[in-house]
């Protein structure tokens, strides 16, 4: 598929957003990268080069409404509209909740949450306007079901949940879909860095935390690849799936099955 569309992706410098970029550059989509890496506007060169797309690079901060709405603005200003936003930065943070920071709690809520409202409220006068739209929400089988310690990233991703519904009837007149993808764990360098560490403080290998500390809730006891989440985002972000909305689709190995 080859389209002149754009998408503007949160946290896409790195990790599940870097590899739905690449899938989304694929498909022919021009990209408005965003994220808090250094590397932020070598990987949008990089990208346009290999792809034959153009690209734009915004540093702007996920828990600030004002940089949020400028950055949807530099989008629609580059590309002349925007079809498709990917709410993916996230961040998380693990406690009981009687010593969980209130300042973690704080920043969860802002990066993980209520960013994908600033996005979604600033995109959706323009996607409107053009009778189509396009917002995918990252989430997590977090979404969709809780594990202890996770109070802040629990609650975000159960409240996008949320949102997609609200965002799916009120888009459901003007052709904007909202829906979230819901993945288990992907073998990004934020868990690679998590295995070496729980290896450490277990005293066991690198494939037993896999196993049994890490996959121990999925069934299929793989990793979810960025590949497969790229797929899915740019089949969501199609005309095809002009039915599919207000959905938390897991793509976790059959965790929440359970
Ligand atoms: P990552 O740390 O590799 O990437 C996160 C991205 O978000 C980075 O580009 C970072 O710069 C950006 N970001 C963080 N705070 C920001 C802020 N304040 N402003 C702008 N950008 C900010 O993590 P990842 O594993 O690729 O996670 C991406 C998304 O997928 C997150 O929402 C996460 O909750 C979700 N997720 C990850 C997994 C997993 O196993 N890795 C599983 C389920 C869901």
């Amino acid at each position: 598929m080859i389209t002149s569309k754009s998408v503007l992706i949160t946290g896409s410098t790195s990790g599940i957003g870097l590899g739905v970029a690449h899938a989304f550059a694929g498909a022919g989509y021009n990209l408005l990268f965003n994220g808090l890496e250094a590397t932020g506007a070598q990987i949008a060169a990089d990208v346009a080069k290999q792809y034959g797309v153009q690209t734009v690079y915004s540093p702007a901060n996920m828990m600030k409404p004002d940089e949020i709405t400028a950055m949807v603005r530099v989008a629609e200003k580059q590309f002349g509209r925007l079809d498709v936003v990917v709410n993916n930065a996230g961040i998380q943070y693990v406690a009981p909740i009687d010593e969980f920071p209130v300042e973690k709690w704080d920043a969860i809520i802002a990066v993980n949450m209520s960013a994908t409202f600033h996005t979604a409220r600033a995109a959706w006068p323009g996607m409107k306007a053009r009778k189509f739209g396009r917002i995918i929400n990252v989430t997590s089988a977090h979404a969709l079901v809780a594990s202890e310690f996770k109070a802040a990233y629990v609650t975000s991703k159960h409240g996008i949940t949320g949102l997609t519904k609200v965002l799916a009837l009120e888009g459901a007149p003007f052709g904007i879909t909202c829906n979230s993808i819901c993945p288990g764990y992907v073998k990004t360098p934020l868990v690679e860095g998590q295995i070496k560490d729980q290896a450490k403080a277990h005293g066991i290998s690198e494939e037993e935390v896999i196993a049994k500390v890490l996959l121990a809730k999925q069934p299929i006891k793989q990793f979810i690849t960025v590949e497969a989440l790229g797929a899915l985002a740019v089949f969501l972000a199609s005309e095809q799936a002009n039915q599919i909305t207000g959905a938390s689709i897991p793509i976790e190995g059959g965790w929440t099955a359970q």
